[in-house]
């Protein structure tokens, strides 16, 4: 591995799915729901194949129906308008966006100012784009973990290129208010810098919490990449369906670089999603009113079995402190674990500049089955 690289060996997910099959324990690491998506959205797939559309390579930009769909999405739920032509780009996963766009859009040396804890391929591909990555922590506070907007002024210097921002966010379930995302668009604005917005689990909020996207302020359309997934908003993570919807400059910059990457984006999975993204309003609220069911179901165990529970606002997953049960690295708490109780979580740490300020930290996944998450909770309490 080079350099650039060598400090990012196997993802913690890899680590701890390996762990879960080993071990035979509930697998609360990896975010990826056990129940598939809509029925009929997965007809749509097979309609497409055994139709042959989408069996040889799709249009680059991704096919016409789901670039349609894509922003028909961002004007429904956002009044934001884009056009499928020019402003919407087709990607393999969220993953391949965010890559696709730090390579597109860095020089390297540039430095790019991320919230802290983050999703950890950001940190591989600013590193694959010769970029630097200028943490800014979120720290809990008031049972949940906030951005300090005077700590992000301040990351930012006269070699910052671009802020990466992620809300909902992965893995502390903070969703950015409406006024703090307004600041981070003044201070875009003010600092002429491109924002990347990894906005995936933009339908998985809380408790009156609002998504609001980042380009909908001010002055950001016109510098702001949003990025969405299908993995997260229809529970199809398998299929590696994401997108890009930005001004076409970027577009046109990430699709440089997609086209090196993957080329296109798996076709008949395109058509599918394109029906997936038309689903009426009650697809959205009732996905959102079994994620909550679930996050209160996983919450509640979590602190009868001693943890300190932040509860997230948004995302499918739930951050914990282990101080509260005597421990305080994550990272041994989390391999002992499925020993231990039959259950497996990942280790904050691992999406941390400073692992110290992230040790005491541990991540449950709600994206499960009630009864899994229940016997999970039991599991947890008898440890
Ligand atoms: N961003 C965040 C914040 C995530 O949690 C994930 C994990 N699914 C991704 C991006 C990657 O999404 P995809 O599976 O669509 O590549
Ligand atoms: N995004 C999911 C998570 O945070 C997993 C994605 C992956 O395995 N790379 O757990």
């Amino acid at each position: 591995l080079n350099r650039r690289l060598a400090e990012f060996g196997t993802t913690i997910f890899a680590e701890m799915s390996a762990l879960a099959v080993a071990t035979g324990a509930i697998n609360l690491g990896q975010g990826f729901p056990d129940t598939d998506g809509p029925e009929e959205v997965r007809e749509a797939a097979v309609r497409a194949l055994r139709d042959g559309r989408g069996n040889q390579y799709p249009p680059g930009p991704g096919v016409p129906e789901l670039r349609t769909a894509i922003a028909g999405h961002q004007l429904r739920h956002y009044g934001l308008s884009y056009d499928p032509d020019t402003e919407v780009l087709v990607t393999a996963g969220a993953t391949e966006a965010i890559a696709a766009s730090l390579l597109a859009l860095l020089e390297p040396g540039d430095e790019v100012v991320a919230l802290e804890p983050y999703y950890d391929s950001y940190a591989a591909s600013i590193a694959m784009a010769g970029g630097t990555r200028v943490p800014v922590t979120l720290r809990p506070h008031d049972g949940g973990f906030r951005l300090d907007l005077d700590e992000l002024r301040a990351a930012v210097t006269g070699r910052t290129r671009l802020l990466l921002v992620n809300t909902p966010h992965n893995p502390t379930g903070t969703v950015l208010t409406r006024a703090e995302l307004a600041a981070i668009a003044e201070l875009a604005v003010e600092r002429d810098l491109l924002v990347v917005t990894d906005e995936v689990y933009e339908h998985l909020v809380f408790d009156g919490a609002e998504h609001v996207p980042l380009a909908t302020f001010p002055g950001m359309r016109e510098r702001t990449v949003t990025i969405g997934s299908a993995g997260k908003t229809f529970s199809f993570t398998g299929w590696k369906v994401g997108w890009v919807t930005a001004a076409p400059e970027l577009v046109r910059a990430v699709r440089s670089v997609k086209q090196f990457l993957t080329y296109v984006s798996s076709g008949p999975f395109q058509y599918a999603v394109a029906e997936a993204l038309a689903l009426p309003d009650s697809y959205f609220e009732d996905f959102r009113r079994s994620m909550l069911a679930r996050r209160d179901i996983l919450a509640a165990g979590l602190a009868e079995a001693g943890f300190e529970v932040f509860r997230p606002a948004g995302t499918y997953f739930v951050t914990t402190d282990i101080r509260p049960l005597g421990e305080k690295d994550g990272f041994a708490f989390c391999r002992a674990l499925p020993e231990r109780a039959g259950v497996v979580a990942v280790p904050n740490a691992v999406f941390y500049d400073d692992r110290e300020a992230g040790a005491p930290f541990v991540r449950f996944a709600f994206c499960k089955r009630e009864e899994v998450l229940r016997e999970a909770a039991q599991r947890l309490r008898a440890m």
